[in-house]
């Protein structure tokens, strides 16, 4: 569909807000909750924080659960019940409100990482009953670097609707899919008809630093590098970096309970823990952190381009904001181009 344009005042946007929740579709937003910002299910549009740069915690668990249950099991009278969640019942309509470009970016990277080879049935039932509304970024920190990685703090990519806050109260509205659409459709009352407007004369300003092709033809040449000691010399392998980016997929599966009755989870990992590709046998082939921070860096932006045509990384920052050691991955990614320049 092309798309459609319009504009839209912050009270009607809240009004906008609490009709779909009234309809019973599943409102998620940034909230504060002990000090930090986390996209959580709201219940009125009043307790929605709209001037945070970027919520702690990614909007990730939205398709992607810290832990999910992929099957249940029971044994009755000899007889063994088996659940497979992926196919049971049916996912709520729910909506994602105030993801900026990025994490609506990361979404997108994050469905697709998952529908290669074998379609995974949890992600694919969310991304199906999920409407993604974000809003562009107008102001930014030095972590952001999106415009770094090809996208822009106004970038359209897995959004369904972009509001861009235009001043006085006011968010000029992209309808960008047909889901967006049905949205707005059906609550025209609370949108004005609008023609285009230029983003570039409110988005925030943020610099190019390096460019994420030329970034992938350094670490093609570079895993025997002597920079991988010295870049990870901080890491402490907590992994925290993983927990807060918005595309990290590492996961771990875990079968809990006894022969009659349990299930298996899947819960996130992080290829920074030492115990995440250690064998039975006692050996690790990523036996050191330098080992593993390289792991995480070739991962995201060498081998998920090369093999998938996917970049592992929308340049949110959360890493380098999260990180307890001051590891900063923009900064790292300068250092690689400057260093491994060929
Ligand atoms: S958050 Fe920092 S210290 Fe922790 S694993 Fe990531 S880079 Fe290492
Ligand atoms: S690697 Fe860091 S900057 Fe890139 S998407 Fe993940 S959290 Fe954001």
């Amino acid at each position: 569909m092309s798309h459609q344009q319009a504009v839209i005042h912050h009270e009607k946007l809240l009004q906008f807000l609490d009709g779909l929740i009234s309809s019973g579709k599943h409102l998620y937003a940034p909230q504060r909750k002990t000090g930090k910002t986390y996209f959580l299910p709201v219940s009125q549009s009043g307790s929605i924080v709209f001037d945070e740069i970027q919520t702690t915690l990614s909007p990730k668990e939205i398709l992607f659960p810290k832990v999910e249950r992929l099957l249940s099991y029971e044994q009755n009278n000899g007889t063994l019940h088996v659940i497979d969640h992926g196919t049971a019942g049916q996912m709520p309509d729910r909506v994602l409100f105030g993801s900026r470009p990025c994490d609506a970016s990361a979404l997108h990277t994050l469905a697709e990482f998952f529908r290669r080879d074998e379609p995974d049935a949890f992600i694919e039932q969310r991304q199906k009953s999920l409407t993604v509304i974000s809003v562009s970024c107008v102001q930014s920190d030095q972590n952001c670097f999106c415009t770094s990685v090809g996208s822009s703090p106004g970038d359209t990519r897995g959004s369904d609707i972009l509001l861009t806050p235009v001043g006085n109260g006011k968010y000029f509205v992209e309808v960008l899919t047909e889901k967006g659409q049905s949205l707005v459709g059906a609550s025209g009352q609370y949108f004005e008809t609008s023609g285009p407007f230029d983003k570039t004369k409110v988005l925030a300003n943020i610099d190019r630093s390096f460019s994420s092709t030329e970034v992938a033809a350094c670490l093609s040449k570079s895993f025997d590098h002597p920079f991988w000691n010295d870049a990870s010399l901080r890491c402490l392998g907590c992994g925290a970096c993983a927990y807060v980016c918005p595309v990290c997929s590492c996961f771990d599966i875990q079968d809990e309970g006894t022969a009659k009755k349990g299930g298996r989870l899947r819960c996130w990992d992080s290829c920074g823990f030492s115990l995440f590709t250690l064998h039975t046998s006692g050996h690790n082939p990523r036996k050191t952190q330098s080992d593993r921070w390289r792991q995480r860096l070739m991962h995201k932006f060498f081998y998920m381009p090369d093999r998938f045509g996917l970049l592992g990384c929308v340049g949110c920052g959360r890493c380098s904001r999260a990180c307890p050691a001051d590891m900063n991955i923009k900064e790292q990614l300068i250092e690689i181009k400057k260093t491994m320049e060929i």
